[in-house]
């Protein structure tokens, strides 16, 4: 079936390097979701941000103008949840050491885990490591330390960077994760994208199952493989980069920015649209 961007019910949104820098939201990112809302579309922001959970990235968001309320849920939500499964813990078992930002130790344990800090002497069951700004080579040492003494080790998510306001890198949970390993080769388990759990959790969210959703994102990675990986349809937002070539990653769309998607999804809801390779329209799925 040859299905048009504007036909999907819900249209789920990465968020760092998509939406906004991590201050700032790109330009044509509110026009958009102003756009899904008036057509009625349903929106969830899928973010493998370990910083802020999916309420406080809403607040956040409508402070710096973004329109259509969209719903969120980042790996912050789930991570506590994720290691509780690992675990077979029920409520009130499971022990974490927590190396992440406030809000991460909270949800873990409103998923039921004890958590401890990463200075405590005891021993835990598995050591949750997220993008925290305190982090130093201390922090480095210990961690390897807990690893090694036998607690399982788990990040929120792998990526590197995320692109920052006027084109910095933003180092992320991933460069934290690649220290850890440089001194041990030890196993580990990522959490977020492009893991399943976040896109079944904004799937529940949008109440759609995942033909009826499109990913859109700026990783192909994260965003374009978890969504693949999940039955989900991608949109890739390119910024101008070129798309690999025999890569497996492939999206099922590519656009240049958020205010070209914009003006197709316009234009489609008055039945024109544009037809331009790999980007102004889905491909036959
Ligand atoms: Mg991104």
């Amino acid at each position: 079936m040859d299905m048009r961007l504007h036909d999907y019910t819900a249209y789920l949104f990465d968020l760092d390097g998509t939406l906004w820098t991590g201050s700032e939201l790109y330009a044509g990112a509110s026009n958009l979701m102003q756009c899904l809302a008036e057509a009625g579309k349903r929106c969830v922001i899928v973010s493998n941000n370990s910083v802020l959970t999916g309420d406080r990235a809403r607040a956040v968001l409508a402070e710096r103008g973004l329109a259509g309320e969209p719903l969120a849920v980042t790996v912050t939500d789930v991570a506590g949840e994720y290691v509780a499964r690992l675990l077979g813990a029920d409520a009130g078992r499971g022990r974490v050491r927590v190396a992440g930002a406030p809000l991460l130790h909270r949800q873990c344990r409103l998923a039921g885990l004890e958590t401890v800090d990463l200075w405590e002497p005891e021993q835990a069951d598995v050591v949750l490591l997220g993008l925290h700004d305190s982090f130093t080579y201390q922090s480095l040492e210990r961690l390897v330390a807990c690893v090694e003494q036998g607690e399982r080790f788990v990040v929120t998510n792998e990526d590197p960077w995320h692109p920052g306001p006027e084109g910095a890198k933003v180092p992320e949970t991933g460069a934290l994760l690649a220290g850890v390993r440089a001194i041990c080769q030890c196993e580990y388990r990522a959490v977020g994208k492009p893991g399943r759990l976040l896109f079944d959790r904004a799937l529940e969210l949008a109440g759609v199952a995942a033909s009826d959703a499109v990913m859109v994102g700026d990783s192909l990675d994260t965003d374009v493989t978890g969504a693949r990986r999940a039955g989900i349809d991608s949109v890739w937002i390119s910024f101008a980069r070129p798309l690999p070539d025999c890569d497996d990653r492939s999206p099922t769309a590519v656009y240049e920015s958020l205010s070209e998607l914009a003006a197709d999804l316009r234009a489609q809801s008055r039945g024109a649209g544009s037809a331009t390779s790999r980007g102004g329209r889905v491909a036959s799925r």
